[in-house]
């Protein structure tokens, strides 16, 4: 399967520093992997222009870190499926740790936008995780399966072979400590047995499941080389653009 490497630059850099790090992603692509898909998914503020600096660049795929599940009405302050589609985007976040925390995301509102940008031909990238002490109390398997289930299980087998899952341990966002490839592959490998059980062999086979938390350079070689990590969701690393392009080499 190919590759993701997927960088999530969440609320930072002015348009001036947006705009001069993806000049320097897409002057990097002799050191990127040409086998790689590459999605950039900048603040949503600049989703536009990034769709015309990248008119002539086909390599660099434009992602969202949101949207909403309407696709247009009295919804002040949201940005939907449809708006979004317009500007060339082909990859949206849902679900990330920092909606569900921070913006109390609940399932039914992840469920209703992972079928709205599936609606519009859009690749949801499905993100799920556990905190530090769901993981010390060693339920931690059965609530990011529950996490699963409780939203994608809900789909068809054809909606769900267009999904990413991205597993973001979130005692790993942010922090530096990263899961051991180990402790990562242990769940992508859970996960893909889920998605066998519910969805059959060929859509689990199918489905990208990719690891997000202090993915590195230094530690992404071990991380992509498990046999169910498909790829990363990268925060810290993606702001720069050798790291970012380093981390699509290693493995
Ligand atoms: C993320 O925000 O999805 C993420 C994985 O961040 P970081 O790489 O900085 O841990």
């Amino acid at each position: 399967m190919k590759k993701y490497i997927i960088g999530n630059w969440k609320m930072n850099l002015d348009y001036a520093e947006a705009k001069s790090l993806l000049q320097e992603v897409a002057k990097a692509q002799d050191s990127f992997d040409k086998t790689a898909e590459i999605v950039v998914c900048p603040p949503l503020v600049y989703i536009s222009v990034f769709h015309e600096l990248l008119k002539n660049n086909e390599w660099i795929k434009l992602g969202a870190q949101n949207v909403y599940c309407e696709n247009n009405g009295a919804f002040t302050g949201e940005v939907s499926p449809t708006q979004l589609k317009s500007m060339g985007v082909s990859y949206v976040i849902i679900g990330h740790s920092e909606r569900r925390q921070y913006f109390g995301e609940d399932n039914k509102m992840l469920l209703a936008k992972v079928k709205a940008v599936l609606k519009q031909g859009m690749t949801p990238i499905f993100c799920c995780g556990e905190h530090l002490q769901v993981r010390k109390s060693n339920v931690f398997k059965e609530f990011v399966m529950k996490q699963i289930e409780d939203v994608l299980f809900e789909l068809s087998a054809d909606e769900m072979q267009k999904v990413i899952i991205a597993y973001e341990p979130i005692w790993a966002i942010g922090t530096g400590q990263t899961a051991t490839a180990a402790q990562a592959q242990e769940i992508h490998a859970l996960i893909r047995l889920r998605l066998e059980k519910q969805f059959g062999a060929k859509v689990s086979t199918q489905v990208p499941i990719i690891y997000g938390g202090s993915m590195k350079p230094d530690n992404a070689g071990e991380l992509l080389g498990q046999k169910d990590i498909d790829g990363g969701l990268i925060g810290g690393a993606s702001l720069d653009a050798e790291s970012f392009a380093a981390i699509s080499k290693v493995s």
